[in-house]
């Protein structure tokens, strides 16, 4: 039965349509998934579904890259106030009581917090918004403790192309695939976890989202399946496609907005 994850990003703000504006999108999806029947469940819910072979039709949401947008409203110097996905979360929640009552999300955070800085004084203004101190940490235990959202790892520099220096033995950038050894794995992987787990008081989740989706053998089949269930428990890929039985836990798929689908009848056509 169907089982599918959505990945949102919410420093995709660069215009005020639904296929250039997450926050626009995210809201809309809402009552598109409940109105095609889709249950919205915590990503660990799913996972645990994927294990049983459960005959629910189950969505989960993910958020990249731990903007401070995912639950803070701002705005933005020339389209004005963004909405954030707690905040459309929450209103959702209001303006059709029971309708989802499991309606959660996980966001994945970088855990360098000089990546995140370099991040931020680097974004690609034709794909994202980012403005001073918008990758900071606060608000990750906050989230937590709101019961709406989850924290999860999204590698400790993501490899970024603007960085300086990144952890890796070759300083591959723009590459996640190369992450080949278990020297850069436990860079980018346990360090970052270790790092989350401190961060939240030991409340984030063991999940593992691929930077820019690229994953290798090494990772899915090697590294992570033996690291630990305490440091990484199931791994997200970018494959647009839903969840079927048989998946690696390590392989799990998910459909980006923005990317994979650009309005409510494209998502629609995804999900059927
Ligand atoms: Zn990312």
């Amino acid at each position: 039965m169907p089982l599918a994850i959505l990945a949102y990003h919410s420093h995709h703000v660069v215009g005020a349509g639904y296929e250039v504006n997450d926050h626009v999108a995210f809201a809309r999806d809402l009552d598109l998934l409940t109105n095609l029947g889709w249950t919205i469940v915590p990503l660990s819910d799913l996972v645990a579904a994927h294990a049983e072979d459960s005959k629910e039709r189950l969505v989960a949401l993910t958020f990249d890259d731990g903007p401070v947008y995912d639950v803070d409203d701002v705005v933005h110097p020339e389209l004005g106030p963004q909405r954030s996905f707690a905040g459309a979360m929450r209103d959702f929640a209001a303006r059709r009581p029971g309708a989802q009552p499991r309606l959660h999300a996980t966001s994945f955070v970088i855990a360098s917090p000089e990546g995140r800085l370099a991040m931020e004084a680097s974004a690609d203004a034709t794909y994202t918004w980012l403005a001073p101190g918008a990758l900071s940490e606060s608000w990750w235990l906050p989230a937590i403790e709101s019961g709406l959202i989850a924290i999860a790892n999204h590698s400790w520099d993501h490899l970024h192309p603007a960085l300086a220096a990144v952890r890796h033995s070759r300083g591959a950038r723009g590459d996640f695939a190369q992450v080949d050894t278990a020297t850069d794995a436990d860079a980018q992987v346990r360090d970052a976890s270790a790092y989350l787990w401190s961060a939240t008081r030991g409340r984030s989740l063991p999940y593992f989202a691929y930077p820019f989706g690229h994953h290798n053998a090494f990772l899915a089949r090697d590294y992570l399946p033996s690291v630990g269930a305490g440091v990484c428990a199931a791994a997200f890929t970018t494959e647009p496609r839903l969840v079927v039985p048989g998946d690696s836990r390590f392989l799990l798929p998910r459909f980006v907005c923005g990317a994979d689908w650009r309005s409510p009848e494209a998502l629609a056509r995804l999900l059927a």
